[in-house]
């Protein structure tokens, strides 16, 4: 049973209208905790039906929600994050036991996940118009922000709690109204925020959570005309299959996919610094992150240096269940993320990669993986063109400038770059010619609430957190005044 402080937080059921609700088959979908493999508790496994239910529940909420004031919005989305910061504890808990991440962890994406809701509680403040001088003096020509209307908001396991707050608390802030459709391995983190906006007084159909596996509910939401926008985070994969949905009927969309960070150490970089930063970037989450750096790239002149420190790092990370003191990385999430790890080392040393540290034994017989550098890493292996997703740290071995950015931007993702320097002119250079969304420069943290988060290239579609957020949920409307 889990240990929550207030057991109303583990929610089995969704929620639609202001109702819990089983799915009208009564099928449930089993939630695996990935440390212990045994069944935290189910979810209903929902369909069509019940996906149309709460698109409907959310059309009737909006019709009230799209006139509240600013300031009622902003007022309500403060107490929900007044609840979230109170109940940090569970609900760390709950994400920890459901997706795997050490606790401490945990605590700090339900702090950044908060912190979103805290943002655009102010930002709900400042959606301003303008006008605009007419070019005729007898017009006056004003632009109003106006909601699009009711949201389909699908997300990943990786980050069960920040990914839904970043994008519903912009949706709500704006005044629309939502159906969210959390992943099938992380539900329970989803369900408990939607309990504690039922408690800061969010009205019924406001938020709505549809539960269980993916494709009837994905295509429900495509297919529904009164969804006018998706917000996605996820594969490039699904994300491609929602943008052809969403051809159909011309639905807004907002696309958070996947990355292939590079992280390029060059030879005037400060090497302390920059191992502190591999650490961060490459293993928080146990590298199930989509900004982690994927390839680290070494200028020649500091390669032992900066492996042996790496490795040395690496060699004391302990793995175990995120509950336990002392973890640094904890289950991957399902055999399927595994078998990918797997299959990426096993190419990487069949193509000649070799092992320069590990960490110590992982407990047998689950799902863990072992964190590992890997020396000698080339452009033709799989890691190299595919997000790995696990602990895994190939080191590439570079010597000029133009070929350390020939290779980083090699792909056709163009999510998150990082990179180390202490020569300012190279830091314009470099970070002007790299082609992402966002670029660490000495630094291996990028995510924050008042900074704009998203990708070029296949990496997605629009930008979240920042005062560019809301605009995803906002249609702006030209008004013009004859006859004055
Ligand atoms: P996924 O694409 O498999 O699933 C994401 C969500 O889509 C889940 O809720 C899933 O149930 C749902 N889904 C799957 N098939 C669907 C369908 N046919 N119709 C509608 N919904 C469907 O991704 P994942 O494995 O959960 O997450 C990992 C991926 O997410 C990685 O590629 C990672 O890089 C990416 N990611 C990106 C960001 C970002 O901000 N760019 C953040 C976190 C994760």
């Amino acid at each position: 049973m889990i240990a929550l402080k207030d057991k109303e937080l583990f929610r089995q059921q969704a929620l639609i209208g202001g109702s819990w609700r089983d799915a009208s088959t009564k099928a449930t979908v089993d939630v695996i905790d990935p440390a212990s493999q045994r069944v935290l508790g189910t979810i209903p496994d929902m369909g069509r039906d019940e996906t149309k239910a709460a698109i409907d529940a959310a059309a009737a909420a909006f019709k009230h929600w799209k006139t509240t004031a600013h300031a009622e919005r902003a007022v309500l989305l403060e107490r929900w994050y007044d609840l979230m910061r109170r109940h940090e504890q569970d609900l760390a808990l709950l994400l920890t036991l459901e997706q795997g991440k050490p606790l401490a962890e945990s605590l700090g994406e339900i702090r950044y996940g908060a912190s979103f809701v805290k943002w655009f509680a102010e930002e709900a403040r400042r959606i301003n118009g303008s006008t605009i001088p007419s070019p005729t003096v007898d017009r006056r020509i004003l632009v109003l922000k106006e909601p699009v209307g009711v949201c389909g908001i699908i997300t990943p396991w990786n980050f069960p709690n920040a990914m839904i707050t970043r994008k519903v608390a912009p949706a709500l802030a704006a005044g629309c109204t939502v159906v969210i459709k959390p992943s099938e391995f992380t539900p329970f983190s989803a369900l408990a925020i939607g309990v504690l906006a039922e408690r800061a007084g969010i009205p019924p159909g406001v938020i709505n959570i549809v539960t269980g596996m993916p494709a009837d509910i994905g295509k429900e939401l495509m297919a529904n005309e009164t969804v006018r926008k998706i917000s996605f985070t996820g594969s490039t994969r699904v994300g491609a299959l929602l943008m052809k949905g969403a051809a159909d009927n011309i639905k807004r969309l907002s696309l958070e996919l996947g990355g292939n960070a590079p992280f390029i150490v060059f030879d005037d970089a400060d090497i302390d610094r920059a191992v502190e930063g591999a650490i961060a970037s490459k293993f928080r989450n146990g590298g199930q992150t989509c900004v982690c750096c994927n390839r680290i790239l070494v200028q020649s002149g500091v390669y032992d240096a900066f492996a042996e420190k790496l490795a040395g790092r690496v060699a004391k990370m302990k793995v175990g269940a995120g509950t336990e003191e002392g973890v640094a990385i904890g289950p991957m999430i399902n055999g399927a993320a595994i078998e990918k790890i797997k299959r990426h080392v096993t190419d990487a040393l069949d193509k000649g990669a070799k092992i320069i540290s590990e960490s110590e034994a992982v407990p047998e017989g689950r799902q863990y993986a072992r964190p590992l550098v890997l020396g000698g890493a080339t452009t033709e292996m799989l890691l190299a063109s595919e997000e790995t997703f696990g602990p895994v740290a190939p080191l590439f071995r570079f010597e000029t400038e133009d070929e350390a950015i020939a290779i980083a931007n090699g792909t056709p993702f163009g999510l998150a770059a990082y990179f180390y320097t202490e020569n300012l002119k190279r830091s314009w250079r470099v970070a002007e010619a790299l082609e992402f969304g966002m670029v660490g420069l000495n630094t291996g943290l990028i995510s924050t609430e008042v900074a704009p988060f998203g990708g070029v290239k296949q990496s997605g579609l629009g930008r979240e957190g920042s005062q560019l957020g809301i605009e995803e949920y906002l249609e702006s409307k030209a008004l013009h005044v004859g006859g004055l």
